[in-house]
């Protein structure tokens, strides 16, 4: 591999995490390669963004990617609507191959997110980001006064329940089980939430449709599991929590991966393999907001252009 054709950078995403990371490392004059894929990533998929800091009257998802993306360009950035199809480790730098063609690198920024699991009902697609939301977080606050149904039992149900509880007039978790499957501290949470009739609990039961006017969510079809009696529940949003799926297939058994399939990596962005940096979603089940992953996405940036330094001054 000669010098001349190989990257100092490659960023594979193209979310906040790349963009950011792709502004950092342009600015260094590492002339970084981001390889966008072809798939939305989640805040292109979210309508306005509330808290993300320097925004007072907020922000829409999409301008704030396709801002940051200007940026990152504005430094030198490279965007190629590329999918990474696979990768390889070599000696002492790294391939990405796509449909198109293979890409070395020095060092890889991973930011390919991770992607929220869907019920595949009908209704679902149509109403996505008019009603069907996969971030509580993100969106409740546009429900003020209105109605949610939640669908899921773990961890992140029962916080978007405690988000959409500030500003909607009524919440109900629909969940497939007879219990959650969350920590103990947020079911007991949730459970004091229902026994209080401050939120309604429905259990044993599936969304089997997400109806609407054609413009946004009116309601949700349910079944009960047990019953199978089926009904119907009005309602303005259905905020999807049952999960998510990093997009890590392509790093199996080369970069070190959680029990889930996320990206292990240290405060600094480091994974497993030296050379090689996360950020973003795909290596943060727990927080994944615009504005950690942005923060991870700098630090991979800095981290990355550190270590490029540290093997010039070994050579
Ligand atoms: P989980 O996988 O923990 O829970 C998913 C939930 O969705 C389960 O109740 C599951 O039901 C349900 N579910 C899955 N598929 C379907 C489906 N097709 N239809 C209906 N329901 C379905 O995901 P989470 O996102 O809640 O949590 C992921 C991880 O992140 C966990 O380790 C969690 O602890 C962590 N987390 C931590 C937080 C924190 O510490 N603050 C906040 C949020 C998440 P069933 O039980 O029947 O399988």
């Amino acid at each position: 591999m000669t010098k001349k054709n190989i990257n100092q950078v490659v960023i594979i995403g193209g979310g906040i995490a790349a963009h950011t990371a792709a502004i950092y490392t342009g600015r260094a004059k590492l002339e970084p390669l981001v390889l966008s894929g072809i798939k939305a990533d989640q805040l292109s998929l979210t309508t306005e963004v509330e808290n993300f800091p320097g925004f007072p009257q907020g922000v829409l998802g999409p301008d704030l990617i396709s801002n940051a993306k200007k940026q990152a360009q504005k430094f030198g950035a490279s965007y190629l609507n590329e999918t990474a199809k696979s990768f390889a480790i070599k000696d002492g730098y790294f391939e990405i191959t796509t449909d198109e063609k293979t890409y070395p690198t020095l060092t890889v920024i991973i930011a390919t997110g991770a992607t929220a699991k869907k019920l595949g009902v009908p209704g679902e697609d149509q109403y996505f980001g008019r009603g069907v939301s996969t971030c509580a977080t993100c969106d409740a606050a546009l429900y003020k006064d209105k109605i949610a149904v939640v669908v899921g039992g773990g961890d992140s149900a029962m916080e978007e329940v405690i988000a959409l509880k500030k500003f909607a007039k009524n919440v109900t978790i629909v969940h497939r089980g007879s219990e959650f499957s969350a920590s103990q501290i947020m079911q007991d949470r949730i459970l004091a939430l229902a026994e209080k009739k401050e939120i309604e609990i429905i259990w044993d039961t599936i969304v089997t449709e997400v109806v609407g006017d054609g413009k946004f969510v009116t309601g949700v079809k349910l079944k009960n599991n047990k019953t199978k009696e089926e009904s119907e529940l009005k309602t303005n949003g259905l905020f999807l929590a049952i999960g998510h799926r990093p997009n890590t297939e392509i790093f199996q058994n080369k970069i070190k991966l959680d029990r889930v399939g996320y990206i292990e990596a240290d405060k600094n962005m480091h994974t497993s393999v030296a050379g090689v940096f996360a950020a973003g979603d795909v290596q943060d089940h727990i927080w994944r907001q615009a504005v950690t992953s942005a923060g991870s996405g700098c630090i991979a940036a800095l981290a990355a252009e550190k270590y490029l330094e540290n093997i010039k001054a070994d050579k």
